[in-house]
C-alpha cells in the first residue's frame, strides 16, 4: 500500500514525501483509513512503529476542512505521559502540517511558566499537545474552550495509567464534547486499558501491530 492510496490531503502527502517516507508502516496502513472514516480506535503499538504519524496524519487531514464551530479552542488534543513525548508529537505535527495553511500547534507542559502558557492559550489553537496535570490546571481556570474539539488522542495510555494520570485523563475527557473521535495508543492492551477504553471510546476498532 502507498501513501497515495490513503487518500490524505495533497499538502500532507507533500510533507510526507519531503520527510523521505515511501511506504506507510503497518499501524499507519491500518489506522489511517479507520480514522478518516471517523471511527474510534484502540491500538497496541510500541515507539518506533510510526504510531505518531498514524494519528497525526489523519488529525491534520481533518484540520484541512474548516471548523464548523466558532471558537479559538483546540480542534485536536493529544495527551502524553511525558514532556519529551509531547515535544516529539508537537514536532511531528509541525513537520507533517507544514504545507497546510495556518496550523497552530501549542504544547502545555508541566514545569513551563504559567504566563507564557496563558499567552499561548489566548491565541487560536488547532492542535494542543499536553501532559495531563498542567492541562487540568488551565481547564479549572477556564482558560480552554473545548467547544470545537473533534479529536482526543491518548498517547502511551499504559504509561499514563502507570504514572497515576488516569483520573486527570478522565476529567479532561469529560470537559470535551461527547461527539469527539477518541484514539487510544498503548504498548499493551490489558484489562486496565480496556476499562479506560470502555469509559472513553465508542465501539473502537482494535488494531494490533
Ligand atoms: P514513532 O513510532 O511515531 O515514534 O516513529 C518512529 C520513527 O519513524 C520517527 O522518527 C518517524 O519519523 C519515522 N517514520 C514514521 N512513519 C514512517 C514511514 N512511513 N516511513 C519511514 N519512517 C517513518
Amino acid at each position: 500500500m502507498s501513501f497515495e492510496e490513503l487518500n490524505l490531503h495533497p499538502s500532507i502527502l507533500k510533507a510526507i514525501q519531503e520527510a523521505g517516507y515511501t511506504t506507510p508502516t503497518p499501524i499507519q496502513q491500518q489506522a489511517v483509513p479507520e480514522l478518516i472514516a471517523g471511527h474510534d480506535i484502540m491500538a497496541s503499538a510500541q515507539t518506533g512503529t510510526g504510531k505518531t504519524a498514524a494519528f497525526m496524519l489523519p488529525a491534520l487531514h481533518a484540520l484541512a476542512t474548516p471548523a464548523q464551530i466558532r471558537s479559538r479552542g483546540p480542534r485536536v488534543l493529544v495527551l502524553t505521559p511525558t514532556r519529551e513525548l509531547a515535544l516529539q508529537v508537537s514536532e511531528a505535527a509541525k513537520k507533517y502540517g507544514k504545507y497546510l495553511p495556518r496550523i497552530n500547534v501549542v504544547s502545555i507542559l508541566g514545569g513551563m511558566p504559567y504566563p507564557l502558557q496563558n499567552k499561548l492559550l489566548s491565541q487560536p489553537v488547532d492542535i494542543l499537545v499536553a501532559t495531563p496535570g498542567r492541562l487540568i490546571d488551565h481547564i479549572q481556570r477556564g482558560r480552554i474552550d473545548f467547544k470545537r474539539l473533534q479529536m482526543l488522542v491518548l498517547d502511551e495510555a499504559d504509561r499514563m495509567l502507570d504514572m497515576g494520570f488516569i483520573d486527570d485523563v478522565e476529567t479532561i475527557a469529560a470537559a470535551t464534547p461527547a461527539t469527539r473521535q477518541t484514539l487510544l495508543f498503548s504498548a499493551t492492551l490489558d484489562n486496565a486499558i480496556d476499562k479506560v477504553a470502555t469509559k472513553l471510546l465508542k465501539t473502537p476498532k482494535r488494531i494490533q501491530v
